[in-house]
């Protein structure tokens, strides 16, 4: 075999899942088809590849998320508050604009240096060789004793197997032998969590919203944004708001017409200063094929429910299990689900591989 363990897919489940096996001493390859790490952790960076703001997830609760707590020590990472003092901007159907103070989050917190902190952790846990970036599996074949896996460049053997994408972008992987149904049901009907979602980030020099007594907040029914939030750090430098695009991802094809009405909501709500951005980005996930099936673009975006045990189960006669946010039994969808199917994903090959040893 070429290695111990293949995993597919370096987001935070694939890449906690192969720190773990590498502390045991298991050579591990991890397999991932965008040419970066992080999956759905994504940061907008400057020209000289500092953290401006997330374009995936911004937020964790520790207190009620004992596992990312865990590892967020673990990886000595600190966390800072959400700005939520003062009034949000609440637009009505109408074109009705109130100001009003909404209810702050509980435990709601944000990582120093944003989630894109946690993939630079675990990759320093990581040898560099072992991640290869920019190859797509295409092909899962169960061979004696293991899988070979196919990229368009190569064929590498392993003997145990690790799937962290998305269970519905793991359905569309050529599987030889086919998944029984007893296991495609339950990926295909479990859905991505924000995978067809859309996110703004806005960024300035200061957070000049808040020197008129504004936290940030917009709670719109006109939109394009539905919700948007603050985004800057402890410092608020760099100052950012970011949003959730609340049009459906057809709506979002003209990206010009979509950009500009983001920015013109923006300064609505927040007066002119707000089009004076010193970066602007939307990253539309509904975009990314190996986050968002078809599936995903066109249900109602449910919120993310405990998922059938199989899927946390071992495989192929122990040697597959998956990893991947949706499994995890805390907080499944989010990051401290993430971390969860990433650790119960490297018991179960750990144990596999201690029984070897024994035989
Ligand atoms: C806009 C947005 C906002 C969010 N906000 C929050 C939040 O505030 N708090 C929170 O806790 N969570 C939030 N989440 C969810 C959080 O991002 C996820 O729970 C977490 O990042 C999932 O990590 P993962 O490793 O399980 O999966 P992913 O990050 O999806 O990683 C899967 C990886 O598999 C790769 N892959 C797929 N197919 C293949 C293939 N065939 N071959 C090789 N590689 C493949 C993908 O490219 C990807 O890198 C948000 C997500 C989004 C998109």
């Amino acid at each position: 075999m070429d290695v111990d363990v293949i995993i597919i897919g370096a987001g935070i489940s694939g890449l906690t899942t192969a720190a773990m096996l590498v502390d045991v001493g298991l050579s591990v390859m991890v397999l991932e088809a965008a040419p970066r790490a992080g999956g759905r952790v994504k940061s907008l960076r400057d020209q000289g590849d500092r953290h401006l703001a997330d374009l995936g997830p911004s937020w964790v609760w520790p207190p009620f998320q004992p596992i990312v707590a865990d590892w967020l020590e673990r990886l000595g990472l600190e966390t800072h508050n959400q700005f939520e003092n003062g009034e949000a901007i609440i637009e009505m159907g109408g074109r009705q604009t109130i100001r009003r103070a909404l209810p702050g989050q509980h435990g709601i917190r944000r990582i120093v240096g944003g989630p894109s902190a946690i993939i630079d952790a675990l990759l320093d846990r990581i040898p560099d060789y072992a991640i290869v970036p920019n190859s797509p599996v295409q092909r899962i074949t169960k061979i004696a004793d293991g899988f070979e896996i196919g990229t368009e460049e190569a064929n590498i053997t392993a003997s145990r197997l690790v799937v962290a994408t998305p269970l519905r972008v793991a359905l569309e992987i050529d599987w030889r032998p086919n998944l029984p149904k007893t296991l495609t049901d339950p990926m295909r009907t479990t859905p991505t969590w924000m995978a067809a979602q859309a996110k703004a980030v806005a960024v300035y020099e200061t957070p000049f919203w808040r020197e008129d007594g504004l936290s940030g907040r917009i709670a719109s029914q006109i939109g394009p944004l539905g919700e948007a939030h603050d985004l800057s750090p402890e410092s608020g430098k760099p100052a950012a708001l970011f949003g959730f695009v609340g049009w459906p991802a057809e709506m979002r094809e003209d990206e010009d017409v979509l950009h500009e009405e983001i920015l013109y909501q923006f300064a609505r709500c927040f007066g002119e200063d707000a089009e004076d951005t010193t970066h602007f980005a939307v990253e539309d996930w509904a975009k990314n094929p190996f986050i968002c099936t078809e599936i995903d673009r066109e249900e109602t975006p449910r919120h993310p429910e405990l998922t059938p045990n199989i899927l946390r189960e071992p495989h192929f006669d122990g040697r597959m299990v998956f990893s991947v946010a949706e499994i995890g039994t805390n907080s499944p969808g989010l990051i401290e689900g993430a971390f969860d199917a990433a650790q119960t994903a490297a018991a179960h090959i750990i144990e596999a591989f201690a029984l070897d040893a024994e035989h």
